[in-house]
């Protein structure tokens, strides 16, 4: 582990029970796609040594002696995005990017991806190699390098399933959030469900949403600047919504996320043309703004705040409370709910 996040220097005191330890797999938040992984879970999963990997159940699977992180994210033509609303070095970037996001999450270091791929015999001439420049683009831009892949063909969609490796000492998992910490999310949210939006009612979105849904950024130096000087005790990239998204940490920590409804971060490209509460839905709600929602102990950012948005470049903002109990709640004008419903559903609603 030459280059792993680092020992911590900030205010954070010792580990809390599961955040960072070995062990077995994080909780899942609801939703039906979630359903379906713990039933995966529970019919094949053997017991492993203690100690030697993270995973399932957070962002990345950690082989813990190596620092080794991994993940895989797919990407389905017409399922993630449509060919009409993106160049194809684009399609190649979102797809890189939403894997490399998962590395953002558990505070591992990009070393590369691997790539596989699947074209019609049209696309492959046509359309791969500007798509896998968009992969390369988008993982030296975060320092990896493309390591490998497979080409296949399709009977129609293209499908880019994008594998990470990267390489953390310290993981930050879902499970270490604990009551009396605060939730705070980086960015602001809801601009590329925003562009999104647009795009499905055959507008035109504004250029400021459109490049966040076309050319997300993974906050992988946002990350790594975290673990390094605050070291959050639970983090996760918000692919699906931070509501949905928070649920996971809830699940996993076993307490109750409360998110204060003013202070969720609308990126101005989704408030514009949208009355409060529709904003503050898709902020919630919508998902791939991939920005980080972490957790950590009560005054930790007081000092850092300021440094870090002069360093990064972005905004960071505290959102909330973590209480005892389960789920995720907002506090708004009109009063304290339980959010059921997640963020973006895969398979349908939550049952
Ligand atoms: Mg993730």
């Amino acid at each position: 582990m030459t280059r792993g996040a680092g020992p911590p220097s900030g205010a954070r005191g010792p580990e809390r029970p599961g955040a960072g330890s070995p062990g077995s797999g994080s909780k899942l938040g609801p939703g039906v796609e979630f359903d379906l992984i713990r039933r995966f879970l529970g019919e094949s999963s053997p017991e492993r040594p203690a100690g030697e990997l993270l995973g399932p159940g957070d962002d990345c699977a950690v082989v813990v002696g190596s620092g080794i992180a991994l993940s895989t994210d797919m990407c389905v033509e017409d399922v993630h995005f449509r060919r009409a609303w993106l160049s194809s070095d684009e399609v190649g970037w979102r797809a890189a990017s939403a894997a490399l996001s998962d590395l953002a999450a558990v505070a591992a270091r990009p070393i590369g991806v691997l790539v596989s791929c699947a074209f019609s015999p049209a696309d492959a001439v046509e359309m791969a190699p500007s798509v896998m420049a968009g992969v390369r683009a988008a993982t030296e831009a975060v320092g990896g390098v493309l390591l490998g892949g497979d080409l296949t063909r399709s009977p129609g969609p293209i499908v880019i399933d994008v594998t990470v490796v990267g390489e953390t000492s310290r993981p930050i998992r879902r499970s270490g959030a604990a009551p009396g910490d605060e939730i705070w999310v980086t960015g602001a949210l809801g601009g590329s469900a925003a562009a999104l939006d647009a795009l499905s009612r055959g507008d035109v979105p504004s250029p400021a949403a459109r490049l966040r849904f076309a050319r997300p950024l993974p906050r992988i130096r946002e990350s790594l600047w975290l673990a390094e000087l605050v070291r959050p005790g639970s983090m996760i990239d918000i692919s699906d919504g931070l509501a949905g998204d928070a649920g996971h940490i809830a699940a996993a920590s076993g307490v109750a996320m409360v998110l204060e409804a003013d202070a969720v971060p609308v990126d101005p490209a989704a408030a514009v043309g949208r009355a409060y509460p529709d904003a503050i839905r898709l902020a919630l709600e919508a998902g791939e703004d991939y920005e980080l929602c972490f957790t950590v102990t009560a005054g930790s950012m007081d000092g850092l705040l300021q440094r870090f948005e002069e360093e990064m470049g972005i905004a960071v903002r505290r959102v909330g409370r973590v209480e005892e109990g389960t789920g995720v709640h907002l506090v708004g004008p009109d009063g304290r709910r339980r959010l059921e419903r997640g963020g973006f559903q895969h398979f349908g609603a939550a049952s």
